[in-house]
């Protein structure tokens, strides 16, 4: 399987390729140049494997340059580190079903992607005798996840930018209390669209990040898109098994686009799903662009899902790459355009196009609250206010012809201040956050000063 770029100036690149460099060389993102297609009778096959066995059935047909027992062992130690025994579970409350992703070391689905990016890193390093720097911003979730991924690994060091009192105090906890010598902590004086447009910058600058050898750990990374399309097959499997429908909804909380894009090649490589549905809390850049072509960039509002709280979407390139039927010439310019004017305009054709694929809904900080409360008094279920918005999307906008899976992306004790808000109950916290506020911290504060970090990272870089 070969990658190349959506701005069509890198292609012919393995995969390993690809992990590699995250962020093409020349600005855009990374895709494979063809989506493999599963049939009917391997997907009935797929549904009765577990969560390890499927991620290796599909990651494998994507990362054809590992050989087959190093890949086999890469995803079993990932998946090993989650405290459920199906990694994944699907449970059924209320009419819907949930797909609990926040078994994880973090509590939050990024830990599905970056447990087996960090242990692919460390093995691609080992492989080719090189070190690396990884550099991210986090609206919350990612930054603790990625560290999680590699806190104490050979030959890489962590560099997670995050907006300063702007991310939950767990959130916040989980990151500053790692304390292995190869991570370091940047709180930065602004929000999280500061900080990817930094983390853009330097891996813009090529010569800076061929001179630190820097890597990405951010949703541009194909990696971590693809280890989350496996939980869509898995879902689909489960629910299957439960009702004999062949077609299912999914309900995604969306921020940066990462998630549901995984969810969309899921269904291009023959997943019958009927409905996409995109849920958005008040950043809804995503939503407005789905009900009326309009993707320009908004103020980012504080809201109880502080993790979607981001308005240029960075995976958004990748769905745009499709809808332009793969035109890299026709996608710079429209990316020049954005840089340049904050927004974007379709026309009616390409909106049909969009429509087709997606359904989105905006869900208010009031609606997200008061969708955990009712939630749950009618199952006892405590929802996080990430899934929330998902749940209360799928109740407007699925048809109802279908089950409808809704993607549990955080533990509700993660956001446990939206949690007390809604239901005046404290959720059961798991033992990974037992004692978390008394740990050693470790955290820089800096402004948000692409030249300022550049000088950081040039210091510490391995
Ligand atoms: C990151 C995150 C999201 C948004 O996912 P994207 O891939 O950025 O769309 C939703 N919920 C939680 C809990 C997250 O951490």
């Amino acid at each position: 399987m070969q990658y190349l770029s959506t701005r069509g100036r890198v292609n012919g690149l393995s995969f390993k390729q690809a992990v590699m460099m995250g962020l093409a060389d020349d600005g855009g993102l990374l895709l494979p140049a063809e989506i493999p297609r599963v049939n009917s009778g391997e997907l009935e096959a797929w549904s009765r494997l577990a969560y390890p066995e499927l991620a290796f059935q599909i990651i494998s047909r994507y990362a054809t340059d590992i050989p087959a027992a190093d890949l086999k062992d890469l995803i079993d130690r990932s998946y090993a580190t989650f405290t459920h025994p199906e990694v994944t579970p699907v449970v059924h409350r209320d009419g819907v079903y949930i797909l609990e992703l926040f078994h994880g070391p973090t509590l939050a689905f990024k830990d599905v992607a970056l447990q087996f990016l960090g242990n692919l890193f460390e093995y691609l390093l080992r492989q080719n005798g090189e070190k690396m720097n990884i550099i991210g911003a986090t609206s919350g979730d990612t930054g603790s996840a990625a560290i999680y991924g590699v806190r104490g690994k050979q030959n890489i060091n962590i560099f997670i930018l995050h907006p300063h009192g702007k991310v939950s105090p767990i959130q916040e906890l989980q990151m500053t209390t790692v304390t292995d010598p190869n991570v370091f902590n940047l709180a930065i004086r602004g929000t999280f669209d500061d900080g990817q447009a930094i983390v853009k910058e330097i891996f813009g600058d090529v010569a800076f990040k061929q001179r630190h050898s820097l890597g990405a750990v951010n949703s541009i990374n194909w990696a971590r898109v693809l280890a989350q399309v496996v939980y869509y097959f898995y879902a689909w499997g489960r629910v299957h098994k439960d009702t004999s429908c062949k077609k299912i909804n999914f309900s995604v909380p969306t921020g940066n686009f990462g998630d549901i894009f995984a969810g969309y090649i899921a269904k291009r490589m023959g997943l019958p799903i009927d409905q996409l549905i995109l849920a958005s809390n008040e950043n809804n850049i995503l939503s407005r662009f789905i009900n009326h072509g309009d993707y320009s960039i908004g103020e980012v509002r504080p809201t109880p899902s502080p993790s979607m709280d981001i308005q240029k979407a960075s995976n958004f390139e990748r769905y745009l790459y499709y809808l332009l039927d793969g035109d890299s010439r026709a996608l710079r310019k429209a990316m020049e355009d954005f840089n340049r004017d904050g927004k974007l305009e379709f026309s009616a054709e390409q909106l049909h196009s969009v429509q087709n694929e997606f359904a989105a809904l905006t869900v208010d900080n009031e609606q997200t609250i008061a969708t955990i409360g009712d939630f749950f008094r009618r199952t006892d279920y405590l929802l996080d206010p990430h899934t929330a918005t998902g749940v209360h999307a799928a109740g407007k906008l699925g048809s109802g012809r279908y089950p409808t899976v809704c993607l549990a992306t955080a533990h509700p004790a993660k956001f446990d201040q939206a949690v007390r808000e809604a239901t005046g109950r404290e959720p059961q916290r798991p033992a990974g956050l037992a004692g978390i506020e008394q740990r050693e911290q470790r955290c820089e504060i800096v402004d948000a000063d692409t030249a300022v970090i550049k000088a950081y990272l040039a210091e510490r870089a391995i």
